[in-house]
């Protein structure tokens, strides 16, 4: 058995661990753990610095969790764009393919709660039918391995799905989205490098929320998976009590860079059931993004994203940098908040308003399970 296994066996994952360990009262953590599984494996639980900390928030449970919240199950509508049980076809090129329902932690945030750590709904017998699904759709360039997390899989286990991901011709980029280097770094083997080296192109995915995490062993789990050519990209979530802090974040972001991970989202925590107490103001994200651009490198700078709820997919926001025209002359402030103006090149031919706001309302074919946009819902200020 592997190291990062053993430490596996050794997580905190029962109502009576929650218990014994942390003083739950017995009630509570049963009913906590049947809400959503508990697994925290040693190496995560030893970043905990105090009770409630950062680390804490995001893999202990906590009571808010079973608050009434109405909120849903599948915020992001993942299921209405499922074909196969294994797959989520929500755009164009590319695809999402559930590969596992385990994780080395459950993140108490995590938005697919639903299928998450129940084997019934994701496990490696729906791996064919997911890879017959794309074999059959040749607009399907872009794979994202996903789950659970795809490298609880053995290596053989995923090294099985790399091939046959391999052996689609018009599979060009493999992604894979994986937690590992920041809960379990030692999962990061150069077995599993030299594996995942055979795959290119690849493309991994990581999940880092606050500086603490940024150990030496996550450095050096990041440092193999790049040496060995896999560009490594970070996917953060903006949370109450966990990283909503400019100061934070900033430290967060040049953490990650000098770990050779690239930022490249921050999403703005979903809608979902049990986790609503993570949820911060857009506004918070918005100050956040304006203190982080212009700050420090643009490379460290993450795209500040709502996945849309309903499955509209991820939209942008960006602080407001465009203040306004002066005739030819686009007013613009810059990271300081001083006033520049930008003389814009002259349109070649005026296109008359209404065409305009033709193009932008324009009705776009739709699949029959999604609305259709409705302009009287803008409010345009005057
Ligand atoms: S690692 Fe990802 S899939 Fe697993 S619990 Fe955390 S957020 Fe959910």
């Amino acid at each position: 058995m592997e190291l990062w296994q053993e430490m596996l066996r050794a997580s905190v994952d029962s109502g009576k661990d929650l218990v014994d360990r942390f003083g739950f009262d017995k009630g509570l953590a049963d009913k906590l753990n049947s809400l959503f599984h508990i697994r925290i494996n040693p190496y995560y639980l030893s970043l905990i610095r105090s009770q409630g900390d950062p680390i804490w928030k995001q893999c202990i449970p906590d009571a808010k969790e079973l608050e009434e919240d109405n909120l849903p199950l599948d915020p992001l509508n993942e299921e209405a764009d499922s074909p196969v049980p294994s797959i989520t076809h929500r755009y164009p090129d590319r695809v999402l393919f559930l590969t596992t329902s385990q994780c080395s932690m459950y993140c108490r945030f995590c938005t697919r709660k639903r299928k998450v750590g129940d084997s019934g709904k994701i496990s490696m017998k729906y791996i064919q039918t997911g890879l017959d699904y794309i074999s059959a759709h040749p607009e399907i360039r872009d794979v994202i391995l996903s789950g659970g997390d795809p490298l609880m899989l053995t290596d053989s286990n995923l090294e099985k799905i790399l091939a046959g991901l391999r052996a689609i011709p018009h599979v060009e980029i493999i992604r894979i989205g994986t937690k590992m280097p920041c809960v379990l770094p030692m999962r990061i083997t150069s077995k599993l490098t030299k594996m995942l080296r055979k795959y290119h192109p690849l493309y991994v995915n990581t999940h880092f929320n606050h500086p603490w995490e940024c150990t030496a062993e996550a450095k050096k789990a990041c440092e193999m998976l790049v040496d060995a050519g896999i560009p490594v990209g970070n996917q953060a979530v903006l949370m109450k009590g966990v990283n909503d802090d400019a100061d934070v974040m900033l430290e967060l972001m040049r953490k990650l860079l000098v770990m050779r991970v690239k930022p490249y989202y921050l999403y703005q925590a979903d809608i979902t059931k049990g986790a609503n107490h993570f949820r911060t103001p857009v506004s918070v994200g918005l100050d956040i993004m304006d203190k982080l651009r212009g700050h420090t490198s643009g490379l460290a700078i993450p795209n500040y994203v709502i996945d849309a709820p309903g499955g509209g997919g991820k939209i942008p926001l960006l602080p407001q940098y465009v203040l306004g025209r002066n005739g030819n002359n686009i007013i613009m402030r810059n990271y300081k908040y001083d006033i520049y103006q930008y003389p814009d090149v002259e349109e070649e031919e005026k296109v008359p308003e209404t065409m305009v706001e033709k193009k932008f309302l324009r009705k776009r074919k739709r699949p029959a399970h999604k609305k259709t946009y409705q302009p009287e819902q803008v409010q345009v200020e005057s």
